[in-house]
């Protein structure tokens, strides 16, 4: 390397690194992300594709603009819970929970006397209330969760009663025959796929039955020559010995009450008021909390899964605790307003979007999605945007939101139902940019 080299010029780490700008980035991202985006920026450098003036520049821009890799998308699929979008996002009043509760927090610690409490003694309290007719609560990590926990402390080592009509895979991995036979439990179907009578449960009850299981087959419908045993002839059901048999029925979805919208959708109250011992269900998908499994019903029950050691292994951090209490007694939920959305208002603010970008409104149906009430469209309305369109809004370069939007019959939509509507002026600088880009 010669004296003249401008390769010479280029600054040193130590030097970058004590940069004002660098050092309040390290604070914000962490030493070894800004020293990675630095030897970066000095091997660009290097090689001659940046001056060395602009080393430090090139570092900054090259830095991610949030410590976690995870990205806020605007969901604007009209796909109410979706997944791949983390499910239901969290209301203002439990995201204000989670932020007291990410430092130290009484969740296990009784402020009045000093000594230990009992752990989200508040968040079950709220439970209760939600669903009075739970004589208990328990909260775990995840729907799934739940049901292993019901069905390892009723019936590891013994029976599982099941209906062939349910033995249901939900997506995510998540397939029942599968779940049930790594509790040890032994999995008895019964019945057939479209139809299922008591007497096929009544045959497979014996000593040996740990519970029957019953599941919402949420993600799909049979029609037809189909009949299932509902709840209440299913808790008539008594082993030899004349002990009740317990009923665990997944409801999936976490609706804790009736939703008239949603009128084959099961929901926790109803179902255990038509008999179930326990109730499972997740906490975000339509109860719209966080990621949570939810057992509600028999006290007796209930705190026999408590005690069990595989709860340990299964509770909730304290984030948890608190974004579901917060949901449970807070205002009405995103999950809640997104689905219902009155459809007139989805028209106009599609239309003031459409009209701001000189595009069009088009009618779409919405889904409840999670796994949910698959029968059901939800009525809404979308700006229609070219398809080229579709992946610049993921992938903003700007400084605006990715927006998840969808492609149907040729058509980019861009549904308004599940965007909050104060993010409508986001969307359409999202919208802007996304249109404004030459075609790829
Ligand atoms: C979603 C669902 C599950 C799984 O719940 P997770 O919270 O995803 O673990 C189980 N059963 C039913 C019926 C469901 O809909």
């Amino acid at each position: 390397m010669s004296q003249s080299d401008p390769r010479r010029a280029i600054p040193r780490t130590d030097a970058l690194l004590a940069s004002p700008a660098l050092v309040e980035a390290a604070a914000r991202l962490g030493r070894d992300t800004v020293r990675a985006a630095v030897t970066g920026a000095q091997e660009r450098a290097r090689r001659g594709e940046i001056p060395p003036a602009e080393v430090e520049a090139a570092a900054l821009a090259a830095l991610p603009t949030r410590a976690s890799s995870l990205t806020p998308v605007l969901n604007a699929t009209g796909v109410v819970v979706h997944t791949n979008l983390g499910r239901a996002p969290l209301s203002a009043a439990a995201l204000e929970a989670v932020l007291d509760a990410a430092g130290h927090v009484d969740v296990e610690l009784d402020l009045t006397s000093g000594a230990r409490g009992r752990r989200g003694a508040g968040m079950l309290a709220a439970l209760r209330a939600a669903v009075p007719d739970a004589g208990g609560a328990l909260v775990v990590n995840n729907g799934a969760a739940a049901l292993v926990l019901a069905t390892t402390a009723l019936a590891a080592g013994r029976e599982v009663v099941v209906s062939r009509g349910e033995m249901v895979e939900i997506g995510d991995g998540f397939r029942l025959p599968d779940l049930i036979a790594s509790t040890g439990a032994r999995l008895r179907e019964v019945g057939t796929t479209n139809r299922t009578h008591l007497r096929d449960y009544a045959d497979a009850i014996g000593p040996d039955t740990g519970c029957v299981l019953k599941v919402h087959p949420s993600n799909f419908r049979v029609e037809g020559f189909v009949s299932g045993v509902g709840l209440a002839e299913l808790a008539t059901l008594r082993r030899p010995d004349g002990s009740p048999v317990p009923v665990v029925a997944d409801i999936g979805s976490g609706l804790l009450r009736p939703d008239p919208l949603l009128p084959d959708e099961p929901d926790a109250t109803t179902t255990l008021r038509a008999g179930a011992t326990v109730v499972t269900a997740s906490g975000d998908k339509l109860l719209g909390g966080p990621q949570a499994g939810l057992v509600l019903g028999d006290a007796d029950v209930v705190e026999r899964l408590r005690r069990h050691p595989l709860a340990r292994a299964l509770r909730v951090d304290k984030l948890t605790v608190a974004a579901l209490e917060a949901t449970l007694r807070g205002p009405s939920t995103p999950v809640h307003d997104a689905l219902h959305a009155p459809v007139d208002e989805l028209r106009r603010r599609a239309r003031r979007l459409a009209d701001e970008l000189g595009r069009e409104v088009v009618p779409v149906e919405g889904r409840v999605g999670g796994g949910g009430a698959p029968g059901v469209p939800l009525p809404g309305w979308a700006v229609e945007v070219p398809v080229e369109a579709v992946s610049r809004l993921r992938q903003p370069t700007g400084d605006v939101p990715a927006v998840l939007a969808r492609v149907d019959d040729g058509l980019g939509l861009v549904d308004v139902r599940c965007i909050p509507p104060d993010r409508d002026a986001d969307l359409l600088r999202a919208l802007r940019e996304a249109l404004a880009a030459p075609p790829a």
